[in-house]
């Protein structure tokens, strides 16, 4: 019998196991099986199930080919059944139609097979009472073949056997009536239809399941990917989108390293553990060796969200996989060689608080138990290559090698390698600073280093509850000083700096006073050391607001040297809970470099004359002068308030400093005062001592004692009202801020 002029899409009427006659539309033609799979479409569902051509013509006489008419039938079909009906259980389990399916659907196929073999499975135990021994070992081998592999998968997605059957029980009348009427003798047509009927049924209701299952797994990758709980899972599948259509040539280490006199990077640093547990999303992307592309999460009025994708291009940029030997190895690496002749290296690391500018500078902290890895860090890399230098290419030289370390914590300098014990920076008459007894270890080797680094860092954060939290408001400057051997006199610095969390920077509005000094502090410092930066190679040494902040200052020479080179290293966090300060470093990195889409633009900041201004600020005291430089060059940052909260600032900070130094002649010139009262004293208890001299004397000596004390209070009562003055601009500060 030829079924190929049967088409799909035919309606032709069925009748279902209950008796019931409906119409259905024919879905697929099997030749060789001589049947056809028809669908239709009840309570809500697709339903399906595969028919004997037979049944078909003798429900759809029109549907007969001449030939095909009543009389011409087939007469070995009873047989076939037979034979189809134990092929069922046979193909079910091994080479099911399932399995000869074209290879685009292979996938899900594979995992339909696996469901199969256990059906097959179930099926043998039922048919093996009524089947004969060839095809109980048929199946049985072939479940032994296939189904190790494939039932895992069903256990996992299907329910088990028991409640499979029970399952297409409830489902519908064709499976509970499958196993009743499959039992009753004697109707072969009858039972071979209706098993393929219910197969079909079981193979639609496969078909489905698998769809959703499919789309339950779908939601679960969505779900591993994005939490669509969380508001910003649009954005994550955004820059997901974003990042698939990018061509990705990230730095290696075959990549050439160029001698830049100022070098600007950025490193990304990876999404933490804690920030990946809150599904935190990574706003950064660096597609190539030098950009670096911040998604920047915006919603419009109507609630739309987009994406708002800024580059920047640095001199390196770093992604979340670079380790600290590729950063250092671009960075403080090429500024090794000039100490040796004879310049001054800085390379500092910018950043917010916890982007890593720690983890890059002093080491990272794999080695547990929070132990910082200090070998790791740029401070003890640089020291190792200085070492390596100065045995080899230097070994001519006849240097030294000598390092400290000291923090600059509000506007004041404490050495680490000295119990942190506080120094006075002086600058003598020819411009030189000095940070007065800051102790220079020697060091013999690049081990040395590392005990200093890991002395000096724990002196850093001892007795501090949350080591982030002090060194956020703190630089720390690690220096490598090369001496002449024979006269001691300076050849060549490099200071590696690790700088203060630049959120700080904006903490000039906090309530609490401390704060708000240090804020201050870092905020001027930033300002300060971006200026003397870009000024670098200027040549504008005079003119430059090094004394803005104390530690521009103690970088002066460094900043104005013929050799002067530097580097920055702007850390990132990625997540997008930083984007706003990711931006602002970002923005601020620019600017102390900008390199504009095609290159550096030369000369740009050197466009900006500053000595007209140097000469008007004559009358102001040299920090404000500074000040005031840094506004006329920074216009667009440092507002008018802000510029006169420094300038109050700075004149508590001059004013405390000279009340601190007179408070301890005060105490020197008390001692003095005392034995020379007791001397007096002692005059007094004489028979003939000369009332007129011990009166002069003692009327002296309260004098002196009178005019010092009077002098100091007043410079209190100064000192007083400008801690009040500078209270009440901070809180206008913050009141206009909010208006
Ligand atoms: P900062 O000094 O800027 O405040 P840290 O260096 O202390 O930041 O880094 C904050 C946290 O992030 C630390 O736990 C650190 O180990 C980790 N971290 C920083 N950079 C990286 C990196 N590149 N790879 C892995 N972890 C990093
Ligand atoms: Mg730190």
């Amino acid at each position: 019998m030829d079924l190929s002029h049967l088409k799909v899409g035919v309606n032709v009427d069925i009748q279902r196991t209950d008796g019931r006659i409906h119409s259905a539309v024919i879905s697929g033609v099997n030749n060789d099986a001589k049947s056809v799979t028809v669908e239709w479409f009840e309570r809500g569902e697709t339903k399906g199930k595969e028919i004997e051509a037979d049944a078909i013509f003798s429900l759809n006489p029109h549907l007969m080919q001449e030939n095909q008419k009543p009389g011409a039938r087939d007469t070995h079909s009873s047989q076939s059944q037979n034979d189809n009906d134990d092929d069922d259980d046979y193909t079910y389990g091994s080479v099911s139609p399932v399995d000869q399916a074209p290879p685009a659907e292979g996938k899900g196929r594979g995992k339909k097979g696996g469901t199969v073999s256990i059906r097959g499975s179930n099926r043998v135990s039922a048919a093996n009472a009524q089947e004969t021994p060839r095809l109980s070992n048929r199946v049985s081998s072939s479940s032994s073949k296939v189904g190790s592999a494939r039932s895992r998968q069903s256990y996992a997605t299907r329910p088990p056997a028991t409640q499979q059957n029970q399952q297409n029980g409830q489902n519908g009348q064709n499976g509970q009536a499958e196993p009743a009427e499959s039992k009753k003798p004697g109707i072969p047509v009858a039972d071979r239809r209706k098993s393929n009927c219910v197969k079909e049924v079981e193979r639609i209701e496969q078909r489905r399941k698998e769809r959703r299952e499919k789309q339950v797994a779908i939601k679960e990758q969505m779900d591993g990917d994005y939490d669509t709980s969380d508001p910003n899972w649009q954005f994550a599948a955004m820059i997901k989108e974003f990042r698939a259509h990018l061509d990705y040539r990230p730095l290696t280490s075959s990549d050439p390293i160029v001698n830049h006199q100022i070098c600007v990077c950025v490193r990304i640093r990876p999404l933490n553990k804690k920030e990946q547990g809150k599904k935190e999303v990574s706003v950064i992307t660096v597609p190539n060796k030098e950009t670096v592309i911040v998604h920047e999460p915006k919603t419009k009025v109507d609630l739309t969200k987009y994406l708002e994708n800024q580059n920047f291009r640095f001199d390196y940029a770093f992604d979340e996989n670079s380790s600290n030997e590729m950063v250092y190895r671009y960075t403080a690496k090429p500024l090794v060689d000039c100490i040796f002749e004879n310049g001054m290296a800085t390379c500092f690391a910018y950043g917010q608080t916890g982007s890593g500018k720690t983890h890059t500078m002093g080491g990272d902290f794999t080695g547990g138990k929070g132990q910082q890895e200090t070998a790791k860090g740029i401070y003890c890399l640089a020291a190792r290559d200085v070492f390596k230098l100065i045995h080899t290419k230097y070994k001519k030289s006849e240097l030294t090698v000598g390092s400290s370390f000291f923090e600059i914590y509000s506007g004041k300098v404490f050495d680490l390698l000295n119990k942190k014990q506080k120094l006075r920076v002086l600058e003598d008459h020819k411009g030189q600073v000095q940070v007065v007894g800051l102790k220079e270890e020697v060091i013999n080797s690049a081990d040395d280093v590392l005990r200093l680094v890991a002395h000096g860092t724990n002196v850093r954060t001892s007795g501090v509850t949350s080591a982030n939290q002090h060194s956020s408001r703190s630089h720390a400057v690690f220096q490598i000083i090369l001496r002449k051997k024979s006269t001691g006199k300076l050849h060549g610095k490099f200071s590696l700096i690790d700088l203060a969390g630049n959120e700080r920077g904006q903490d000039t509005k906090s309530s609490d006073r401390q704060t708000r000094m240090e804020g201050a502090e870092i905020n001027k410092s930033l300002l300060a050391l971006k200026e003397c930066i870009r000024a670098l190679g200027r040549k504008a040494g005079a003119y430059l607001p090094f004394r803005a902040s104390k530690l521009t200052q103690v970088l002066r020479d460094s900043f104005i040297g013929d050799n002067s080179r530097t580097c920055m290293i702007s850390m990132i966090s990625p997540g997008m809970g930083c984007c706003e300060h990711s931006l602002n470093t970002l923005r601020y990195a620019d600017r102390v470099k900008e390199l504009g889409p095609g290159g550096p633009v030369e000369g740009k900041p050197a466009e900006i004359d500053l000595s007209g201004h140097y000469n008007n600020l004559g009358a102001m005291s040299p920090q404000n002068s500074a000040l005031a430089l840094l506004r006329t060059t920074n216009q667009d940052e440092v507002s008018d308030e802000m510029m006169t909260f420094h300038e109050k600032v700075n004149h508590m900070q001059e004013l405390e400093e000279e009340i601190i130094d007179d408070q301890k002649s005060l105490i020197d010139n008390t001692q003095k005062w005392l034995t020379e009262q007791k001397k007096l004293l002692k005059q007094s208890d004489e028979v003939d001592y000369d009332v007129e001299a011990y009166a002069k004397q003692l009327d002296a000596l309260l004098g002196s004692k009178i005019e010092e004390l009077v002098k100091l209070k007043e410079k209190v009562a100064n000192f007083r009202a400008d801690i009040q003055e500078e209270e009440t601009l901070s809180k206008n500060m913050k009141a206009n801020k909010k208006k």
